[in-house]
C-alpha cells in the first residue's frame, strides 16, 4: 500500500453530473444590506427559506456555501409555527467549516438572518465583492456569491432579491444593483444609501453590486411593443469619450434580438459598468452587466478595428443572455453550454448580420481550429456538457463556448431558419423562469420540428473532434456521381470508444469551368434542383448518389464549415487551387487556400528538417497572385485569404511539433511571396489610403485590413524603404488600427526605428491602461530573439502589475500562448518562466493562473527534450504546497 503523501490528503474533490439532486431547501426572497468600507464590509442577508417539496431528502439540515467569510451572527425565525420566536443561533446549532455552514434541525418554513464581514480590498481573486480602481464591484459566476454571504450557491435556487447599499457619499456617489431603484436617502456621517429591487427571480450568480464615482452616459431604447428602456453606461471619468460605440452596439443588439429571436427587454433600465480588474470579458448580471473595460471602451485614437468588432460581439453576447441565460438559466454548472453555446451562436449570428458573414465565419472557425481542436485532442478534452469537474472555473472553455455554439449551429442547419426559430420560441416559452438542462433545449427543438435528435445528443456527451474521410466515384455512362463518407473519432480521456455522430455536411458540386451544378440527390435526404445539399451522416460509413451529373465534378465539401470536424482525406493540390479560385462558397474558397498552404508548409517542414534548400511551389505563388489582384473580392475576405495558417494550427497538424521548423518555414514562405509579388503588394498598399475621419464600417475596415496585410508582407523583405513606410504610417495615422499595425511590424523586425517608436508610443499613451496593454502585447509577441528577456524586464516596468488580469494576459499570456517559437525555445527558458508565473499568480488569482497552464497542455506533441522539460515544470507546479483547486485540476489532468 502506498503511503499517504500530503498531496493525496489534500486532493480536491471531484463533482459528478450523475450525482445531481434537487436542492433540499429553496429560497423565495433575499434581502441584502451592504455597509461598504474598503477593508471591512458588513453584509446582512435575510433569507426566506422553505423545504423543497420536490426533494426526497429527509434531512432537516440546511447546508449553505461560504468562503473567506467572517461569520458575525445568525438568527432563525420559524414561520407558521405557534412559537415563532426569533432565535439567535449558537455554535451548537450549526457546523462551520472551511467552505460551508450547516445549520441543524431547521423547520419547514423559516427566515434566516446571517451577518458576515468581508474584506474587499484584500480580495485579489476578483471573485465575490472586490475593489477595482477605487470602485466596488462583484463577480459571482460561477461561485463568487459564496464569498459575499452564506447561501445555497447553485443556479437552480432562484430568489427575488432586494438590495440596499450604504456607502460614503463622496467616494461612492453611484450605488448600483440589479433591477429597479426603489428608494434612496442620506444617513449622516457623509454616508448615503440606495435600495434596488429585481422583479425577476434569479440565481445568486446573477447578483451584482457596483459602487463608485463614475461618469454616466445615457441613452434610451424603445422596444417593439413601445416600452422605453433607459440605457446607462458607467465608466471612469477619464473614459467618458469612449462610450459611444458600446451604446450604439447595445441598441443594435436590442433591435436584432427582437427581429431575429422575438426577444424583448424586460426591465425599465439596462446598465453597463466598465471595470479595469476583471477575470473574464464581461458578465450578464440581470439588468447590470459588468464589463472588463477592454471589452466596452472604444475611441478611434485608442482602439483598433478588432477592438471595435470584438466590443460589438461582446455587448451583443451579454445582452442576449438576458433571455438565454437569465430568463431561462442552467439547472447546474454541467449545463453551462446551455446558456454559453447558445449565446455564442446568437452573438456570432448577430456579428454576421452586422458585418461580413464570411469573415465572421472564418473568425469563428479559426478559434475552433487554433484552440478548440487542440483541447479536444489533449489531456483536458471534455464533452460540451462535461460529466465531472473539480473547479468549475476551469470549464469556461473553448469547448463549452465555441464547440457548444457549433452544436447549436448544426441544429440550426438541420432545422433551417424557420424551424430553429419555432424551436427557440418554444424553449423560451416553456422554460421562462426555470433552471433547465441541455435536454430541455433539444426537446423543444425536436417537438416543434418533428425530428429525432437522440443520436445528435452524442455531440453533448462525447469529447473529441470527429474525422471525416471521403471517396468519390463517377460513372460517366450513368451520369452518376457517388460520394462515400466515413466518420471516426479517437479516444479521449475517460471515453475509450465513441458512438457515431449525427453530422450535417453541406456540399455543392462544380463543373470544370467552376460553375455550380444543380443537384439531384437520390434516397432519403433527397434534394433536387438545389445548388447545395445538406447530407446527414449518421452511420459509420454512408453513400450519397447524385444523378444527372454530366461530367466528373469537383466536390465542394463542408460548406460554411457545417460541422466541427476534420476532413482527413488528402486532395491533390490542383483541386485545392481550383477551389481556392472558383468555389462560390466564400468560406470554402478561403478554406481551400488554407489547405493548400498547409499542405505546402508541411512538405517544406520535412525538407527543412532534412537540411535541404527550400523552394516555394510556383503554382502557389500564382494562385496567391490571382487572389491578390482579384478586384471583385471583398477586401476583408481577401486579407483573410492572404493569411497563412497560424503556427499553433500547423503545430497541431504535426506528429511531433517542431516549432523552430514551423516558424522558419512560415517566414520563408512569406518572404518568397513578398519577393515574387513585391510590386503587386506595393500597388495594393498605396491604392487604399483612406482620408477623413475613422469610421467603423465594413468598407473602411476591409481597406485597412488589406493594406496592413500588404505592408506585413513587404516588411519581410528587410528593405529600408519599407521600414520608412512603416514609420510614416506609425506617425501619421489617425487611428489605432494603422498605428499599432505599423508599430508591431517595426517591433517584429530588426530596424533602426523600433526602440524610438516604442518609446514615443509609451510617452504618448502612458495614461491609458488599455493602450499600454497593446504596447506590452506587441513586445511579448515579437519574433526577434531575446523577447523573453524583454518580457521579464517589462514585468518590472511601472505600468505593469501582476494583480491586473489584462496586464497578465497582454504580457505573460501573449508570450506563453501567442509566441509559439520563442515560448518553446529549446533551452527551456520559456517553460521555466511559465511555471514561475503560474506559481506566483496562483497565490493571488487562481483563475488566471490556471488559464496560463494551457501553454503546457500539448506537451506530449513535442520531441523528447521538450517533453521532459515541460514535464519537469508541471511536476514542479504540482508538488507545491497549498495549490488552488483551479491549478491542481489542470496540472494533474495534463500530467495524467
Ligand atoms: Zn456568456
Amino acid at each position: 500500500m502506498d503511503s499517504l503523501t500530503s498531496e493525496s490528503i489534500s486532493e480536491p474533490k471531484t463533482i459528478f453530473l450523475k450525482n445531481y439532486s434537487v436542492p433540499e431547501y429553496l429560497v423565495d426572497t433575499v434581502i441584502l444590506d451592504f455597509d461598504l468600507t474598503e477593508t471591512k464590509t458588513t453584509v446582512r442577508s435575510e433569507l426566506k427559506i422553505r423545504k423543497n417539496p420536490a426533494s426526497e431528502s429527509n434531512s432537516s439540515n440546511l447546508e449553505l456555501n461560504g468562503q473567506n467569510l467572517k461569520l458575525i451572527a445568525i438568527t432563525l425565525e420559524a414561520i407558521n409555527e405557534p412559537s415563532s420566536l426569533v432565535k439567535t443561533l449558537t455554535e451548537s446549532d450549526y457546523l462551520l467549516e472551511n467552505e460551508s455552514l450547516v445549520i441543524s434541525d431547521v423547520p419547514e418554513f423559516f427566515i434566516l438572518i446571517i451577518t458576515t464581514e468581508i474584506n474587499p480590498k484584500e480580495n485579489l481573486a476578483l471573485e465575490g465583492l472586490y475593489l477595482s480602481s477605487n470602485m466596488f464591484c462583484t463577480q459571482c459566476e460561477a461561485q463568487g456569491f459564496r464569498r459575499i454571504s452564506y447561501f445555497p450557491d447553485r443556479p437552480d435556487v432562484m430568489a427575488l432579491f432586494t438590495v440596499t447599499i450604504h456607502a460614503d457619499k463622496q467616494h461612492y456617489p453611484i450605488l448600483l444593483s440589479n433591477g429597479n431603484k426603489t428608494d434612496s436617502g442620506d444617513e449622516g456621517k457623509n454616508r448615503h444609501w440606495v435600495t434596488w429591487q429585481d422583479p425577476f427571480p434569479k440565481p445568486c450568480y446573477l447578483f451584482a453590486l457596483v459602487a463608485g464615482n463614475l461618469y454616466c452616459q445615457q441613452d434610451v431604447f424603445t422596444t417593439a411593443s413601445g416600452q422605453n428602456v433607459d440605457l446607462y453606461l458607467y465608466v471612469e471619468h477619464e473614459n467618458k469619450h469612449k462610450c459611444e460605440h458600446a451604446l450604439m452596439c447595445l441598441k443594435q443588439s436590442m433591435t436584432w434580438d427582437e427581429e431575429t429571436f422575438g426577444r424583448e427587454y424586460d426591465l425599465n433600465n439596462f446598465m453597463i459598468v466598465a471595470v479595469n480588474d476583471f477575470n473574464m470579458g464581461a458578465m450578464e448580471n440581470k439588468g447590470l452587466n459588468i464589463f472588463n473595460s477592454s471589452c466596452v471602451l472604444a475611441s478611434p485614437e485608442t482602439s483598433t478595428d478588432a477592438d471595435y468588432y470584438r466590443i460589438q460581439g461582446i455587448i451583443g453576447h451579454e445582452y442576449f443572455h438576458n433571455w438565454s441565460g437569465n430568463r431561462v438559466t442552467c439547472r447546474d454548472w454541467f449545463q453551462l453550454s446551455l446558456k454559453e453555446g447558445f449565446t455564442v451562436f446568437r452573438d456570432q449570428q448577430f456579428s454576421s448580420d452586422m458585418n461580413s458573414a464570411a469573415v465572421q465565419r472564418i473568425d469563428d472557425v479559426n478559434i475552433l481550429r487554433n484552440a478548440q481542436f487542440s483541447q479536444d485532442a489533449g489531456p483536458m478534452a471534455h464533452p460540451v456538457r462535461p460529466q465531472e469537474y473539480i473547479e468549475i472555473s476551469n470549464f469556461y472553455t473553448v469547448t463549452v463556448y465555441n464547440k457548444g455554439a457549433e452544436v447549436v449551429r448544426m441544429i440550426h442547419t438541420l432545422l433551417g431558419n424557420k424551424g430553429f426559430r419555432k424551436g427557440s420560441d418554444s424553449y423560451f416559452k416553456r422554460h421562462d423562469g426555470q433552471a433547465v438542462t441541455v435536454e430541455d433545449f433539444v426537446n423543444a427543438m425536436e417537438s416543434e420540428n418533428n425530428i429525432d435528435l437522440s443520436q445528435f445528443m452524442n455531440w453533448y456527451h462525447q469529447a473529441g473532434t470527429p474525422k471525416i474521410e471521403f471517396s468519390e466515384s463517377y460513372d460517366a455512362q450513368a451520369k452518376r456521381y457517388t460520394l462515400t463518407l466515413k466518420q471516426f473519432c479517437a479516444a479521449t480521456p475517460g471515453q475509450e470508444t465513441k458512438k457515431d455522430f449525427h453530422i450535417p455536411i453541406r456540399v455543392g458540386l462544380l463543373n470544370s469551368n467552376g460553375e455550380t451544378l444543380s443537384l439531384d440527390l437520390s434516397g432519403e435526404d433527397s434534394c433536387s434542383g438545389e445548388q447545395e445539399c445538406v447530407l446527414e451522416l449518421k452511420q459509420n460509413e454512408q453513400r450519397f448518389t447524385f444523378d444527372n451529373i454530366s461530367e466528373k465534378p469537383v466536390l465542394s465539401l463542408l460548406r460554411g464549415f457545417s460541422a466541427p470536424v476534420k476532413i482527413t482525406t488528402q486532395r491533390p493540390r490542383s483541386e485545392m487551387a481550383f477551389l481556392f479560385a472558383n468555389d462560390p462558397d466564400d468560406f470554402n474558397r478561403w478554406n481551400a487556400g488554407q489547405e493548400l498552404a498547409l499542405d505546402i508548409i508541411l512538405s517544406l517542414i520535412k525538407e527543412h528538417q532534412a537540411g535541404h534548400d527550400l523552394k516555394l511551389d510556383k503554382e502557389y505563388v500564382n494562385a496567391f497572385r490571382k487572389t491578390l489582384n482579384n478586384s471583385s473580392l471583398d477586401n476583408a475576405l481577401k486579407s483573410q485569404a492572404l493569411g497563412l495558417p497560424s503556427e499553433s494550427y500547423i503545430a497541431d497538424q504535426c506528429h511531433i511539433a517542431d516549432t523552430d521548423a514551423i516558424h522558419d518555414v512560415r517566414i520563408f514562405i512569406r518572404q518568397q511571396l513578398a519577393k515574387n509579388l513585391e510590386a503587386d503588394l506595393l500597388t495594393l498598399y498605396n491604392s487604399f489610403t483612406i482620408s477623413g475621419d475613422y469610421q467603423f464600417n465594413a468598407k473602411d475596415m476591409g481597406q485597412r485590413s488589406i493594406r496592413n496585410t500588404c505592408l506585413s508582407y513587404l516588411m519581410e523583405l528587410d528593405n529600408a524603404d519599407y521600414h520608412k513606410i512603416c514609420v510614416e504610417q506609425f506617425k501619421n495615422s489617425n487611428n489605432m488600427t494603422d498605428v499599432i499595425a505599423a508599430l508591431s511590424l517595426l517591433v517584429n523586425h530588426d530596424n533602426e526605428y523600433r526602440e524610438n517608436c516604442l518609446a514615443s508610443f509609451y510617452e504618448q499613451w502612458q495614461h491609458d491602461a488599455l493602450v499600454i496593454d497593446k504596447w506590452f502585447a506587441i513586445q511579448a509577441t515579437s519574433r526577434l530573439p531575446a523577447t523573453l528577456e524583454r518580457v521579464k524586464s517589462l514585468m518590472n516596468h511601472s505600468a505593469f502589475t501582476i494583480k491586473n488580469p489584462n496586464k497578465v494576459r497582454a504580457l505573460i499570456g501573449r508570450f506563453c500562448l501567442g509566441n509559439i517559437a520563442q515560448f518553446h525555445n529549446s533551452d527551456g527558458s520559456g517553460y521555466q518562466f511559465l511555471a514561475e508565473q503560474v506559481l506566483s499568480l496562483d497565490k493571488l488569482n487562481p483563475q488566471i493562473a490556471a488559464r496560463l497552464i494551457q501553454g503546457f497542455s500539448q506537451w506530449r506533441n513535442y520531441n523528447d527534450n521538450r517533453q521532459q522539460m515541460m514535464k519537469q515544470n508541471l511536476d514542479k507546479i504540482i508538488s507545491e504546497d497549498g495549490l488552488s483547486k483551479d491549478v491542481y485540476e489542470i496540472v494533474s489532468k495534463t500530467l495524467a
